[in-house]
């Protein structure tokens, strides 16, 4: 049977279901992909709501992922840096986080905000070296 004979259908057109689809086109099947709602593109979607951008999911592309390396396009995707770190607001307060090692800014508000106890600092910041040596 020739492969465009194939009836081959995808439930889902989020990154898995569109990168499926891709493979099997590249191999010469014409898949049909299906999904419940209206766009592609499954969690990887934002809605603007008063200005404010709401993510569904993705935010962040580790870029060393082998698979994101493999099939996808980072130039097209325009992705702008970010440091590792986050910003987090609670009661009205923001505390900034992050890594002192690729930020000394970082070192301080990192080392006196109340997320996770100290050992937890020195825990991240053992296991951050020893993964560092083993590049
Ligand atoms: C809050 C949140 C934050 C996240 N942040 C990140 C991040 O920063 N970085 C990161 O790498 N990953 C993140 N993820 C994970 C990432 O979003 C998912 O791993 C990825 O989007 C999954 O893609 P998928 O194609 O497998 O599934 P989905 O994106 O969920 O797509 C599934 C698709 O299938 C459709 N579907 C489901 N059931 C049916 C059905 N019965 N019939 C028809 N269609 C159906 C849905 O409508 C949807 O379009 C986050 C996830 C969440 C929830």
């Amino acid at each position: 049977m020739e492969k465009s004979a194939y009836k081959i259908h995808i439930i889902g057109a989020g990154i898995s279901g569109l990168i499926a689809a891709q493979i099997l086109e590249n191999h010469g099947y014409h898949p049909t992909i299906i999904d419940a709602s209206a766009t592609v593109g499954g969690r990887v979607k934002s809605d603007i709501v008063n200005g404010y951008t709401l993510d569904h999911g993705f935010q962040v592309l580790l870029t060393s992922y082998p698979a994101a390396k493999k099939y996808l396009n980072y130039e097209a995707l325009d992705l702008q840096k970010l440091l590792p770190g986050a910003t987090l607001f609670k009661n009205g307060k923001a505390q900034t986080i992050g890594d002192p090692l690729r930020n000394l800014s970082l070192l301080f508000p990192t080392l006196l905000s109340k997320v996770g106890t100290l050992s937890d600092k020195v825990k991240i910041l053992k296991l951050n070296t020893l993964l560092k040596k083993r590049k």
